[in-house]
């Protein structure tokens, strides 16, 4: 019997990085605060600032505007603020334009009142409805500015989003872009400025850097949210406390990574490809006992890790645990949802029924990911389908 297990659980979190782990270690290594104007503080401002020039290239940002918070769910919460300092003047946001498919941390709508958060659909295919779009932003009943927050690439089926579209959208009708950059990064490539994002926000743990380091990126020097966490001037006053240089430098680590991987990852895509070819052989053979099967985002442009398919009649959950006693690690849905009986609020927005979206499970590909991984999983979900007939 094989210990070894088989992760294919990528869009959850990307295992930590040996080069990350090893910047981590030796950063631990440096004492001092990153504020002291010491050489030892200076060392560590170092390794500080090479991070933030590493995240700032992979999404082609001014290092300058660069912020580094505890990960993407506190980069949200600091973006998604209806106060914003532009040009150093303030300005007020009437309210929040968000997708129906927003990872939980963008759609809570952070320092947004519930009454000023709007929610704007998608169509069957998981892509933002735009003509829907453009006549609601044509529909606002105030000229007041607003911010628009739209996901690069979702998390649970890896479906991308066409941002520089609904960005131009957004400035006709003069509002801010936010953008959820966190699965497309070291995916796609990114650069902020073709986008025209005006804040972006990314997590270290998806790219193979730590868990609890993420940034937000302002798409310029003169933009600014108001902060949360208030009292030193670190972060360029919009993150006060001493910074975790460990966790920054690995996170600085992976983002370069990224950028060198970033073909290699494309090429993942012949992995998943075979994989779904495998997958629909399979479900040709089990003799009408099941639905078809369904990959959800078959037809249109998606991340090239991500597989997120569907068997009618099948349970997800319960294929998981089958999966899971088999050594093997994927997800039904959002993992950020695991533990919760509920369909997928993502599937559900792209108007999947209650009873497939219940049998989804994504399937995600890493930098690490082989064919002996995808036939690993195939094997065992072909094993555990034909104890269920
Ligand atoms: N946005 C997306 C699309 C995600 O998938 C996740 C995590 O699953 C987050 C934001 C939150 O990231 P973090 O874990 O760094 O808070």
């Amino acid at each position: 019997m094989t210990t070894k297990r088989t992760y294919l659980d990528y869009n959850a979190s990307v295992p930590l990085m040996s080069a990350a782990r090893e910047a981590m270690v030796s950063a631990l290594d440096v004492v001092a605060n990153a504020s002291s104007v010491h050489m030892d503080g200076r060392n560590n401002r170092g390794l500080v600032e090479k991070a933030r020039s590493n995240v700032a290239k992979l999404v082609g940002a001014d290092p300058a505007n660069v912020v580094f918070t505890s990960g993407a769910t506190e980069a949200a919460q600091l973006a998604l603020s209806p106060l914003l300092q532009d040009k150093n003047s303030p300005v007020t946001l009437s309210n929040l334009y968000v997708s129906a498919i927003e990872h939980p941390c963008i759609s809570n709508g952070g320092r947004f009142s519930d009454n000023d958060i709007e929610t704007f659909p998608v169509t069957g295919q998981g892509i933002v409805d735009l003509a829907l779009l453009k006549e609601m932003l044509a529909n606002r009943n105030t000229k007041s500015p607003f911010l628009l927050a739209l996901m690069l690439a979702n998390n649970e089926t890896g479906i991308i989003q066409p941002v520089q579209e609904v960005f131009a959208m957004v400035k006709n009708a003069g509002g801010y872009l936010l953008v959820d950059a966190v699965q497309a990064a070291g995916r796609i490539a990114i650069d902020m400025h073709e986008l025209s994002a005006d804040f972006l926000i990314l997590s270290s743990h998806k790219l193979g850097g730590p868990q609890g380091a993420g940034a937000l990126v302002c798409g310029r020097g003169n933009l600014k949210p108001s902060p949360i966490i208030l009292g030193g001037s670190q972060e360029n006053k919009l993150r006060a406390g001493t910074e975790n240089v460990a966790a920054i430098a690995g996170f600085g680590v992976s983002a370069q990574i990224a950028v060198e991987q970033l073909e290699h990852m494309r090429k993942i895509a012949y992995i998943r490809n075979d994989f779904e070819l495998k997958l629909s052989a399979l479900s040709k053979n089990l003799d009408g006992r099941f639905g078809s099967l369904k990959i959800f985002g078959k037809d249109v442009d998606r991340i090239a890790n991500t597989s997120c398919f569907a068997i009618r009649g099948i349970n997800a959950e319960t294929a998981l645990i089958s999966l899971d006693l088999d050594g093997i690690s994927v997800s039904t849905g959002s993992a950020c949802s695991s533990g919760r009986i509920e369909a997928s609020q993502v599937l559900n927005a792209m108007g999947v029924d209650e009873e497939e979206a219940r049998g989804a499970i994504r399937v995600s590909m890493g930098w690490d990911t082989t064919p002996e991984d995808t036939k690993r999983f195939l094997e065992a979900f072909a094993s555990y389908l034909r104890r269920l007939a």
